[in-house]
């Protein structure tokens, strides 16, 4: 294979990793709430003014509680665990497909006892996530539908 292909064509490798793909920490420590979980950017061609990151979280882990203006497109690709959508929690598993539209409250967790991991399709340029206020929290876990969730304990 040439050079050209080596960086084309990246093989699948054990535990969820790709060839010469640098797994990376999920966001800046301390930016926001988050556990054990990293980031792999698959495709960030700036031709396709899109990225493909590959997401995975540890058993019970966690990414970050947010909203922001642009949306992301998710297959779970690894386990399952469980994603709240704004006013609603659902169990997610391996290929399952989640879209995430603008101005939605989203959070995944690993809540099996086993690793979670999901594809995340996002907008190159995009806004800054925003996190909840102490307001928001309080209505959040007022929801009956939220309130297990957030404390990291869904029902199944
Ligand atoms: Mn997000």
């Amino acid at each position: 294979m040439d050079q050209d292909n080596d960086a084309n064509i990246r093989g699948f490798q054990p535990d969820f990793r790709w060839q010469d793909v640098e797994r990376m920490p999920y966001k800046e420590e301390g930016s926001a709430p988050f556990k054990a979980i990293s980031r792999q950017v698959l495709f960030a061609d700036p031709a396709l003014k899109c990225e493909l990151r590959y997401f995975e979280m540890a058993a019970e882990g966690y990414s970050t509680l947010e909203r922001h203006e642009h949306a992301h497109a998710v297959m779970i690709l690894r386990g399952e665990g469980h994603c709240l959508l704004g006013d609603e929690v659902r169990p997610v598993k391996q290929f399952d497909l989640v879209n995430i539209p603008a101005w939605t409250w989203h959070q995944f967790r690993a809540t099996k006892g086993a690793p979670l991991g999901f594809l995340c399709m996002v907008n190159a340029q995009r806004d800054r996530p925003q996190l909840p206020s102490e307001q928001d929290l309080a209505a959040m876990a007022a929801n009956p539908r939220l309130a297990a969730f957030l404390k990291g304990a869904p029902a199944a």
